[in-house]
This record gives C-alpha cells, sequence and structure tokens, in this order.
C-alpha cells in the first residue's frame, strides 16, 4: 500500500528525518532517500533537528537540508503538519528529534521507520531489522522491494556508500555480513569514488578539536577491575578550544584502544550543567544498549549506545561510578 501510493503516480509531500546531531549513516541514508523520492517527483524536504557536523558537509545535497532553529521553526512546523508522508531515518525514538516531537500533534502524516535500532516504538509503516549494520542497507533494500535499483545513480549510491562506511567503521564490525558487502558492490557498480569518500572520511583534526582530545585523554580514568575507561570535556574546556559540533567526535574511541579494557565511556558538558550527554562503547558481549536504557534514559546498538542525565557532570560521573559494580561480571565476561 505506501509503494503503490508512493510509486511517483501521485505526488505527495514528504518530509525526512534523521536524529538529532545526525551522523554519516542518517545523512546518508535521508540523502539518499532525498535524490530517489525527488526522481519520484515528489515534494520533498530533508529537515535536521539540530546542526550536523562540519565533517560531512560535503556530502551530495547537503545544501537541501533544511536546519531546525528558532528562525525556520514555523516553516519547519509548517512543513511537518502538512506533510503526507514523514519518514524517520535511522532513529526509532521519538525523543532524538526533540525539538521536533511538538509538531506531530497537528500532523496527519503517515509515518514511516525506516532504521535498524533495537526496541522500535510502533509506527504506520516500519522498516526495521536491528540485525542489519546501518540504515543506509534498509534504504537500498527499500529502492530495491520498489524495483528501482535503476534509479541509484552515483550521488545516491556516495550517499548510501558512506553509512555503510561510517556505521561499520569501514566495513570493520561485527555487524558486517555478506549483504553488507553485496549492497557496497552494488554501489561500487554506480561509479562512486571510493578514494575521493575515504579521503573526505579520514579523521580530520583542526588545532582546537585536537587540543580537546589531549584534554580528555589527560583526564581519561582507567578502572582495570571492571575493564572500563572514562573520560570527560566540561563547559569550559569547550569554551576555551571553541568547540564546534563533532569536535569531541572519536574521543571514546581511544579508551577502547587500551589493552583488556572492553568499555568505554565519554561524559560530555556541552552547556554548563544539565544535561549531559554520556555515549557509551564496548566489545564483545557487554551490551551498552540495555545498560543505556536501564540507567541512562537511552539506547542505541549492543556496541555503541548513548544517553543523557539532568545531573551535574560530577553528579553524572559519581551516579555512573556507583552502578558500574553491578556488572562486574559481565564485564569480566565480555569477550
Ligand atoms: P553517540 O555516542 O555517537 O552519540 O551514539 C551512539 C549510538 O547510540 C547512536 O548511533 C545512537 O544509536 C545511540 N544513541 C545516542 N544517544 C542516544 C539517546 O539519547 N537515546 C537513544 N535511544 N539512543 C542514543
Ligand atoms: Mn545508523
Amino acid at each position: 500500500m505506501l509503494f503503490s501510493s508512493i510509486d511517483g503516480k501521485n505526488k505527495k509531500k514528504i518530509v525526512l528525518l534523521p536524529h538529532n546531531n545526525p551522523d554519516g549513516d542518517a545523512l546518508g541514508s535521508s540523502l539518499a532517500l532525498l535524490f530517489y523520492l525527488r526522481k519520484l517527483r515528489h515534494d520533498v524536504d530533508l529537515i535536521s533537528p539540530t546542526g550536523y557536523s562540519e565533517f560531512f558537509q560535503w556530502l551530495p545535497g547537503t545544501d537541501n537540508i533544511l536546519v531546525f532553529s528558532e528562525k525556520t521553526k514555523s516553516l519547519v512546523k509548517k512543513k511537518i503538519v502538512n506533510s503526507d508522508y514523514v519518514f524517520f531515518v535511522d532513529f526509532n525514538n521519538l525523543s532524538r528529534i526533540k525539538n521536533l516531537r511538538e509538531f506531530f500533534l497537528y500532523s496527519k502524516a503517515k509515518k514511516i521507520l525506516i532504521d535498524h535500532h533495537p526496541f522500535p516504538f510502533r509506527f504506520d509503516f516500519m522498516f526495521s531489522d536491528s540485525t542489519v549494520s546501518a540504515t543506509s542497507i534498509l534504504v537500498f533494500r527499500f529502492i530495491s522491494e520498489m524495483n528501482h535499483l535503476d534509479k541509484i545513480d552515483k550521488e545516491i549510491a556516495t550517499c548510501l556508500y558512506v553509512g555503510l562506511m561510517t556505521d561499520t567503521g569501514f566495513f570493520r564490525f561485527p555487524s558486517v555480513t555478506s549483504e553488507t558487502h553485496f549492497i557496497a558492490g552494488k554501489l561500487i557498480e554506480k561509479g562512486i569514488d571510493i578514494d575521493n569518500i575515504y579521503d573526505h572520511l579520514q579523521e580530520k583534526y583542526n588545532e582546537n578539536k585536537l587540543k580537546l582530545l589531549s584534554k580528555a585523554l589527560k583526564k581519561l580514568k582507567v578502572i582495570k577491575k571492571y575493564r572500563t575507561a572514562y573520560t570527560s570535556i566540561n563547559a569550559s574546556d569547550m569554551n576555551f578550544y571553541s568547540y564546534k559540533q563533532g569536535d569531541t567526535e572519536g574521543i571514546i574511541t581511544y579508551g577502547l584502544g587500551i589493552k583488556d579494557i572492553v568499555f568505554s565511556v565519554f561524559f560530555f558538558e556541552e552547556r554548563k550543567k544539565y544535561p549531559i550527554k554520556i555515549s557509551f562503547r564496548s566489545k564483545g558481549s557487554f551490551d551498552v544498549n540495555l545498560f543505556s536504557r536501564k540507567h541512562f534514559g537511552g539506547g542505541g546498538h549492543k556496541n555503541a549506545a548513548g544517553g543523557i542525565l539532568e545531573k551535574s557532570l560530577s553528579e553524572s560521573i559519581e551516579y555512573f561510578l556507583n552502578i558500574i559494580p553491578n556488572y562486574h561480571i559481565n564485564l569480566m565476561s565480555s569477550i
């Protein structure tokens, strides 16, 4: 029913929504959908609930992204309220589009989920599979089920490939399957420039970002007993190093690089005091999605999750340190 109503015979108003602070998979998937659905002659808008890292500015189509702000609020509201369909891309929980949530009270749009996170809320149409490594895979499957693989051009393929690369850690994570590589192969057949994409996605440091990393590494604490490493960045560090969105990305991976550490945690005081954003990464069986759901009102995937606390930075760290002993056995046995 969805497929026949968006096959292009009738023009629809469609809004694409990635999550707050969209990453490579959220942006790649929604940009690919934008190009694809526009090819079917729909009236399509891509609305980002927040800004996104400069790192992704090079992606094809970013000049089409409408970023929510006080300035664009009424336009964003109008678009959401008047749309026929809204695609929720790369998230399944409305808490991840905080700013835009209220607009759905007034909108009759059918809600379509296209996402790979576990435990989704209910949507009108669900393309949800938590076994795949990236939402980009689900976008590829979606286009394939529409019988439109021929409509994937170099731009769409580039966006999807970026989603694959970023969410699989360049095809390294355990979630990579033969399907991941099969799809990557199909995208390569569309003439994408792998060298160039890889070059864009290489970690690039500006002076401030590097110094922020050094600050975080200096503060890194290792709790050998719990095979855990954690660190933080506070609001004054951010001001001092003129923080720009994306500058803290990658900090969390260093903890997991230490021998025998299986759990890395990063506390981020984005604004003075509240809320604190916390990122979790693990290796092996220790499930940070469950951990974050239970204690930090968040979620994510088994080995990468995030959450938020309405506490000060030091209270948040203390809260965490009180919980962690309960997971001693899980952490000791995580391989
Ligand atoms: P990051 O640490 O990079 O912000 O997030 C890692 C993963 O955790 C993301 O891909 C996303 O799936 C999930 N995640 C991050 N923050 C939240 C949150 O506040 N709520 C939920 N449900 N998931 C989150
Ligand atoms: Mn994703």
